[in-house]
């Protein structure tokens, strides 16, 4: 495991990027030694406020419960009917309205999961929720490209520009690990 509390500008920087969840090989995951998952959901398992998940995810989701790799789904979105029902759906656990990153939210889907922060992993498309919150709380931190470009107006004008900053930054200083998980 490769988690730890990361310093200064690096607490914004992920453990891994990669394009998408299906480059996360949850048997590597496994043998790594993790054994929860925290997911953000939109744009990272579904596109922006939709429900509606890939074959290809939802096996993906299927493969790391078949594991033992116990999942909670994290979202900072209001409508927390989505994530239950999407919880339910898939038999996994759901912290709604989680208020990346804010530390809160990330105890109560650790509680949820009933793992520590070294053995747990949290993937997410955003640098300044779910990674530098997942960062602060000594997870390891996977980031993944948005699934689709439409999402939150604040999101698209705030958060993406310096985040694509601070990507190249990392990419070009050697921080980002780009391999597959
Ligand atoms: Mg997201």
């Amino acid at each position: 495991m490769e988690a730890g509390e990361r310093k200064g500008i690096l607490r914004f920087c992920p453990h891994r990027y990669v394009r998408s969840v299906l480059d996360i090989a949850p048997r590597e995951l496994w043998e790594r030694g993790f054994r929860g998952v925290v997911l953000d959901l939109d744009n990272t398992l579904v596109p922006w406020q939709k429900e509606e998940i890939e074959a290809e995810v939802a096996n993906w989701i299927e493969e790391l419960k078949r594991l033992g790799i116990r999942i909670c789904l994290l979202s900072n979105s209001l409508r927390t009917g989505r994530s239950q029902r999407m919880a339910h759906r898939f038999g996994i656990k759901a912290v709604g309205w989680a208020r990346k990153p804010a530390r809160s939210g990330f105890r109560r889907a650790l509680e949820a999961l009933g793992t520590s922060p070294a053995e747990t992993v949290i993937i997410g498309d955003q640098m300044f929720t779910d990674i530098f919150g997942g960062n602060r709380m000594g997870l390891y931190t996977i980031m993944v490209q948005p699934l689709h470009p439409h999402e939150f107006l604040y999101t698209r004008f705030i958060s993406r520009p310096p985040e694509r900053l601070l990507l190249w930054y990392f990419r070009r200083r050697g921080h980002l690990k780009e391999a597959r998980v």
